[in-house]
């Protein structure tokens, strides 16, 4: 077969979520799901108070299948509208699903509602029951918010007032935001649009952009600041309310990231921001020009591209993946033997790339836009990463197959590393292993420098708010200023234009602390990868045990299975190691050009 017509054959099969059925089976799927659900609730309504260990571990049981049923209806729809966008029919069913799913979850919540509400010493009784190994984590940590919640009547008044409260500052900052126009060359242009023209090659496009989008960020300004300045204090009532001990506290929590490890991940990268400098002198010079300004950190460098089909970007993953462990070669070999996969382009289809975990008892899913680039390669061994960890973690059910956030990227990452190392081996010229490093030191750059530099001017932000009160447009401006320049130093030429552009990043306004979980996932992946280098052949054991192990357990239980201290600083440097040799390989291949 031609290598387009391999790779056009590449389609999935999403009859194993319905017993082999179709659409029309999603309905029925859903029906039995509602009629066991109030079947439950029925049966267990404070129930909770009295059940012994044996008879919680019957209900919890029961909520699996329920689960199940109501996750292959979900994973049904969700999935076959993403190959198809513009069939109405695909989207009424998404849509009807989630109507279902809400009055599902409604009928549950009572029970979530009174675990929540029992007493340790009574859930730690209930715990003790052997035969709740496959939900004890879950049922764990889903009573994390505990000793944050407020009466019942409070709670109300919280989320009714929230409404009109958080809720409409942040739709008001959505609005302003969305409505920036940018003017460059007598065009109007969104805010997106602008800034992914910080991309072009021209140094002059670039720069009039920048100064474009600053221009675009003053009108509102004063508004934006308010508005930001609102949610702040607003958060920090909450957290006062709430006795959260810091602003973070509550993301962390969310996160399932203790403190602890969050410190020492911040600690690591502000240790190592000369790397991230690093690159940016070299860019300089790759580009020509003396020294980066803020506006060139995006410019595009010269590629070297080697192209890959189907069949090869295939081998080269399963030969990555297989030269580290024949084990995991064996579960990524079966997405490619099976019709889990759906590969070419089309028109209509989601774009990008994502891995479907559906339920246990089915298998997952990996949907890709494969166009024979070298990136799509790393693409297809990050998704497959995914796609082996949700594989091996099957066994632990439903509660417990999936990590928490902060675990989600290690496999994928992972997988992306090994075949990185083969792609770089391949690469015939310097000049190819060149643009592949550089894609790659830009994108950690993204991920781990820069969200971290971002986190550092929300921690100020937050505590300036709470200790000094309401910040200036200036002040905000001087506190966005200070810490990117103290990411970046003096490789590149922040200007004072820069000032404003924190006041359009959604995160800041949206998921206050959130930032900090892209590096965070990250660098956690990249470092058990070294731990794997500097250990070698002992480590495929106790790595295949920490995938199957999926979300059974706390994140540093979960790193200790692979020898890891989450709260050690050295941990997370060991990633950053990684990162400084492939700097080191960069500057290498650039010297030989
Ligand atoms: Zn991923």
């Amino acid at each position: 077969m031609a290598a387009t017509e391999q790779l056009e054959a590449v389609h999935w099969d999403l009859a194993d979520l319905v017993d082999g059925g179709g659409p029309e089976s999603v309905d029925s799927l859903i029906d039995r799901a509602l009629e066991q659900s109030r079947s439950f609730a029925e049966r267990h309504r404070g129930a909770l108070e009295t059940m012994d260990g044996a008879a919680l571990e019957a209900a919890m049981r029961e909520v699996a299948e329920i689960y199940d049923l109501v996750g292959r209806a979900d994973s049904y729809a969700s999935l076959d509208f993403s190959t198809d966008t513009a069939d109405p029919a695909r989207g009424a069913l998404v849509a009807r699903v989630q109507e279902r799913l809400t009055e599902l979850s409604t009928t549950l919540l009572f029970f979530e509602l009174e675990w929540a509400a029992l007493d340790d010493a009574r859930v730690e009784g209930l715990l003790a029951h052997e035969g709740l190994d496959f939900c004890r984590h879950h049922l764990r940590t889903a009573r994390r918010y505990r000793s944050h919640l407020l009466s019942e009547p409070e709670e109300r008044v919280m989320t009714e007032k929230s409404v009109s409260g958080a809720g409409a500052w942040t739709r008001l900052f959505a609005e302003l935001a969305g409505a920036i126009e940018v003017s460059v060359d007598e065009e109007t242009l969104t805010l997106d649009v602008a800034l992914a023209r910080l991309m072009a090659p021209s140094r002059e496009v670039r720069r009039d952009t920048a100064a474009a989008v600053t221009a675009a960020l003053q009108p509102g300004l004063r508004t934006r600041a308010f508005v930001f300045n609102t949610l702040l204090v607003d958060k920090s009532t909450d957290d006062r309310l709430r006795s959260y001990p810091h602003w973070l506290a509550a993301r962390n929590l969310a996160n399932e990231a203790s403190d602890e490890s969050v410190a020492a991940l911040i600690a690591a990268v502000k240790g190592r921001y000369e790397l991230a400098r690093r690159w940016y002198r070299l860019k300089a010079k790759l580009l020509g020009i003396e020294r980066l300004a803020d506006y060139d950190r995006m410019a595009p460098l010269e590629t070297d591209e080697v192209e890959f089909d189907w069949a090869q970007a295939r081998e080269m993953v399963l030969d990555a993946y297989g030269a580290f462990s024949p084990d995991l070669a064996g579960v990524a070999q079966r997405f490619f033997e099976q019709p889990w996969i759906d590969a070419p382009p089309s028109k209509g289809k989601r774009g990008g790339a994502f891995c479907a975990y559906t339920v246990p008892s089915v298998h997952p899913y990996v949907l890709l836009n494969f166009t024979n680039r070298r990136n799509d390669v790393l693409t297809l061994a990050h998704e497959l990463g995914h796609g082996v960890h949700a594989a091996l973690a099957a066994d632990q059910g439903v509660f417990h197959q999936s990590t928490p956030l902060t675990l989600a990227e290690t496999a994928s990452v992972f997988g992306e590393a090994l075949t990185f190392a083969r792609l770089l081996d391949a690469s015939p010229t310097p000049a190819a292993r060149l643009s592949l490093l550089a894609e790659d030191i830009e994108g950690s750059i993204a991920t781990v420098f820069r969200q971290v530099a971002m986190n550092q001017f929300e921690q100020l932000v937050h505590t300036e708010r709470r200790e000094q009160g309401e910040l200036s447009i200036e002040r905000f401006g001087e506190l966005w200023f200070q810490t990117q320049t103290e990411l970046l130093g003096d490789s590149v030429d922040v200007t004072d234009n820069y000032r404003c552009w924190w006041s359009y990043v959604p995160h800041f306004i949206n998921t206050p602390g959130y930032v900090y979980a892209y590096a965070y996932g990250q660098l956690l992946a990249m470092s058990v990868y070294e731990r794997y280098l500097q250990e070698g052949a002992g480590f495929e054991q106790r790595y295949l045990e920490l995938l199957s192990a999926g979300g059974s357990m706390s994140p540093e239980d979960l790193g200790e299975i692979v020898g890891v201290d989450l709260r050690d600083p050295a941990f997370w440097d060991r990633g950053l190691d990684l990162l400084e040799r492939r700097q080191e390989a960069a500057e290498a291949a650039a010297a030989e050009l």
